[in-house]
């Protein structure tokens, strides 16, 4: 496995999905996702030009933030929140893709630091699946606008998994609906956190401003 060649891979396929979709490439940031992979392979990401990394479990990830201790990344928390790790979170990380519920808004924000943050939204509606559902989201985000130190960036989710072999489109679609609602209601809430390893291109088609790939540059987990 060469990490740089995977990155030029997507790379190219990104490239192709934002002029398919008409979009341009400087809206769409590649976040590599990185749970399970030392440092190493994170450092070799980032040599290779990748400067946003994702990571979803803290203990794993407070250690590696702090050995790689670089300015120049930004770390994005992807996984679920409980509130009593809010405080830690708040001060290794600068993005949250996973807000779903007032308890963790009010826990971040007592951490007293800026955060970028996306609300994570149900869009299959699957039991399993975090996420809230479309009819509590401009509650929450209200929630959001009026904390302190948490800046609403937009929304985040994770789709239902391919059903013998096929993706279930519409639920790429309800995500750019819905966030077209939040936008014209709190218009700094312009990002889209949406497309995997799997599903990354579907995503650039649906609008997807933040891919988080993770399989397909430091290879399976
Ligand atoms: C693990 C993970 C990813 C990356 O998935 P890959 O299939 O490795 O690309 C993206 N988003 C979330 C929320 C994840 O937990």
């Amino acid at each position: 496995m060469d990490i740089s060649d995977n990155i030029e891979k997507i790379n190219d396929k990104i490239k192709s999905a934002a002029a398919q979709a008409g979009r341009s490439l400087e809206e769409i940031k590649l976040i590599a996702v990185s749970k399970k992979k030392s440092t190493d392979l994170i450092a070799a990401a980032h040599h290779c030009g990748l400067t946003n990394f994702g990571e979803n479990y803290l203990q794993e990830s407070v250690e590696k933030i702090s050995s790689i201790n670089s300015k120049e990344i930004d770390w994005h928390f992807i996984g679920n929140i409980q509130s009593k790790k809010s405080l830690q979170i708040a001060q290794y990380f600068s993005w949250v893709h996973t807000i779903d519920r007032a308890k963790i808004v009010n826990a971040l924000d007592a951490a007293g630091k800026n955060l970028k943050v996306l609300i994570q939204v149900n869009v299959s509606e699957e039991k399993s699946k975090s996420g809230i559902n479309e009819n509590e989201l401009m509650p929450l985000a209200d929630i959001v606008i009026e904390s302190k130190c948490l800046e609403l960036k937009g929304l985040m989710a994770l789709p239902s998994a391919p059903v013998d072999g096929k993706i279930n489109e519409k639920e790429y679609e309800k995500m750019n609906m819905l966030s077209d609602q939040l936008k014209n209601y709190y218009s700094p809430a312009d990002e889209i956190s949406l497309g995997t390893s799997q599903d990354f291109e579907l995503g650039i088609k649906h609008g997807s401003t933040m891919i988080r790939v993770g399989e397909s540059i430091f290879g399976k987990r």
